[in-house]
């Protein structure tokens, strides 16, 4: 069935002035100067609640010394995806390192109540085609996502050498032996020829720096580390029975919280919401996947949906292109295409354009809000509900089960907006708006470390390239890149995702063409026989001054969001969590890099080769 353009209220039947000035007025309510700095790093006794893995148990093994080719920091889609292209390239002799228990990333640490993804599972789930394999449903849930990796990872013998529950503590150049010294909380010294950062946005829980966080004496933990011991149940059937006499509170109202909150409300005895910035919250129309629709599917057609996704989401598409995602990620561009179909797509300046998208924008949010006013009861609660923000100044969800969750005599929505936060925390319980709140667990649902600076967001403590100059300081003043994955006195270190090269509105397949890329220079350099490979001065400068003289400037747009880590918490001068991303979008970097490829002559990489005598 064609998907149509949703039925929003009319522009004239509300005014946009008044509106734009009640999304400022929001935003102000809740702009933290302290930005990131409102949160806390765990540590001590933190970081064994925080960050120890209620997963799999660590189990002993003596350290590892070695000589290695290429060592893959993250077993998340990056991490696997990099090991999939470096095998397919002939490369086999690497190791994928992770302080998880297994691969997954994301998906391994986070198994909350109704974990699912918000994402189109056709689009999310990499190598669909080349695995055979078919999602059960469009929004595919946490588990089977985390059972699909594990596949993959099977299937193309990529977890042989990895190395689990092994932080990595230290990445240090050798220009004696021209490695990357690896070491890690395991005592391993790993000599790496090259490495591949494959280390995720969403890795380190991050926890607000509420007074009293360390007074609190009952029962807590952070989404990313559910506790289902204390809570009862399990991922795959989250009855969580243990609660059915306890008073939870829940910090967050993000991605997570919504799909976590149904389930909490459902069986704690008591639940408090603990709400700063209200999410917008869609229907989620999530059928099983139609086995006569995949007959119909003709090969290259994952690439096509995911192509048809990323106009939708950060492109627009073209004349009479349907829009196959039908959701709320692809609502604006399909009403807007309704909009200029009906005017028989007329050539329209690209100002004219975003200013009648911006329209499209806030009917859209005009619906969600009103959607909340359907399904809330009590009108105070729908009112604090209620998203004043553009679209996209925060991740949209969806759920059916969200809003009804407030009308359960059980559960209350604490609004913390006019105090920038939870007050403060006590040994019993926390204070919100002058009350205390006594309660029995607190589950953090605060998200994670994206947009804290790297050494904070990375949490390896030196990276250090020739010269002694560690990375950190490198980028001290911003990035400097050739592509956005090598930087010049790093050399054989490759970045993925958020530096200096394009975004794609699938995450997983950006990642994975990004790790297809880095595989074809590992590959290219070992056939030439160098020993090391980085970018040239000059082309660095080229690159960088390519990426800042294309930028698109989002300041306004990223400024004019309420906080998050979307927008660097809007600091002072709001910043994307996504680097420098190019401006000319993704299409054009993927055909830039093709080229680049195609030449066969590595341009502007300098290739080292190995000194008379060594291997
Ligand atoms: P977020 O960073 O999106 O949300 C954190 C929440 O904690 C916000 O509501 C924030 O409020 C709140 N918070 C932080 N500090 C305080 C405080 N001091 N007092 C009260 N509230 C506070 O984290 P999530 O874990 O929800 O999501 C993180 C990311 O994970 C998503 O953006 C998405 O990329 C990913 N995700 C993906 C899913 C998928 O479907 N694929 C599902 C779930 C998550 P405020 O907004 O005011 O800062």
């Amino acid at each position: 069935m064609t998907c149509q353009p949703t039925d929003t209220p009319p522009a004239d039947s509300f005014d946009i002035d008044a509106l734009r000035a009640r999304y400022r007025l929001e935003r102000d309510k809740r702009v933290n100067r302290a930005t990131t700095d409102q949160y806390v790093r765990a540590t001590g006794d933190f970081e064994e609640i925080y960050e120890a893995d209620p997963h799999s148990p660590v189990v002993a093994r003596l350290p590892i010394e070695e000589d290695l080719d290429v060592a893959i920091l993250g077993g998340g889609w990056t991490g696997v995806l990099a090991a999939y292209h470096l095998g397919q390239r002939g490369v086999s002799t690497f190791r994928v390192i992770d302080h998880a228990g297994g691969f997954g990333g994301v998906w391994y640490w986070n198994r909350y109540p109704g974990l699912s993804c918000d994402n189109d599972a056709y689009c999310y789930l990499p190598l669909l085609e080349e695995t055979g394999f078919m999602p059960s449903k469009k929004f595919a849930d946490g588990y089977e996502i985390r059972a699909y990796m594990n596949t993959i990872a099977d299937r193309f013998g990529l977890g042989e050498n990895a190395l689990f529950h092994t932080r990595v503590t230290g990445l240090r150049w050798d220009d004696a032996i021209q490695r990357w010294h690896v070491t890690t909380d395991r005592g391993d010294d790993i000599r790496a020829r090259f490495v591949i950062m494959a280390n995720g946005l969403l890795n380190i829980p991050k926890l607000p720096g509420v007074p009293g966080i360390a007074d609190f004496k009952g029962k807590i933990f952070h989404t990313g580390r559910w506790d289902y011991d204390y809570t009862g149940g399990t991922p795959e059937d989250p009855a969580l029975e243990k609660l059915a006499d306890k008073r939870v509170a829940i910090i967050g109202t993000g991605a997570t919280a919504v799909q976590a909150v149904p389930f909490l409300g459902r069986h704690a005895a008591q639940l408090y919401v603990i709400q700063r910035t209200p999410s917008t919250v869609d229907k989620r129309v999530n059928p099983p996947t139609d086995p006569e629709w995949v007959k119909t599917l003709e090969p290259g057609w994952q690439k096509a949906r995911q192509e048809n996704f990323h106009r939708a989401a950060m492109e627009r598409f073209r004349p009479g292109e349907p829009d196959l995602i039908c959701d709320i990620w692809t609502e604006i561009s399909r009403n807007m295409s309704a909009e200029l179909a009906a005017e028989g797509w007329p050539d329209i300046a690209i100002g004219d354009y975003y200013a009648r998208r911006e329209v499209v924008d806030y009917r859209v949010m005009e619906r969600l809000r009103a959607r909340v006013d359907e399904l809330v009861d009590d009108p105070a609660t729908a009112e604090s509900l209620k998203p004043w923000y553009r679209f996209l100044c925060k991740r949209p969800a969806s759920n059916d089960a969200f809003y009804p969750t407030f009308n359960r005599p059980n559960v209350t929505l604490i609004d913390v907006a006019a105090t920038r936060g939870v007050e403060r925390l006590t040994e019993q319980g926390f204070v919100a708006n002058g009350t205390e709140y006594p309660i029995d667990c607190l589950i953090f649902a605060s998200g994670f470390e994206a947009s804290s600076s790297l050494d904070r967001r990375w949490g390896i403590a030196e990276i250090v390239g020739r010269d002694g100059v560690s990375l950190y300081d490198h980028w001290r003043d911003g990035f400097t890149s050739l592509h956005g994955m090598m930087t010049r006195g790093f050399p054989n270190m490759f970045f993925t995702g958020y530096v200096q090269s394009a975004l794609n509105s699938s995450t997983t397949e950006q990642m994975s063409r990004h790790d297809y890329h880095i595989a074809y220079i590992i590959r290219q350099a070992m056939e030439r026989g160098a020993v090391a490979v980085e970018p040239s001065a000059d082309e660095e400068s080229a690159w960088v001054a390519h990426i800042r003289e294309t930028a698109v400037d989002a300041s306004q747009f990223l400024s004019e969001c309420t906080p998050s880590y979307f927008n660097g918490e809007n600091s002072e001068k709001p910043k994307s969590y996504a680097g420098e991303p190019y401006g000319p979008g993704w299409h054009a970097f993927e055909a830039l890099l093709q080229a680049w490829r195609d030449a066969g002559d590595l341009r502007g990489l300098e290739l080292t080769p190995p000194a008379r005598g060594d291997a």
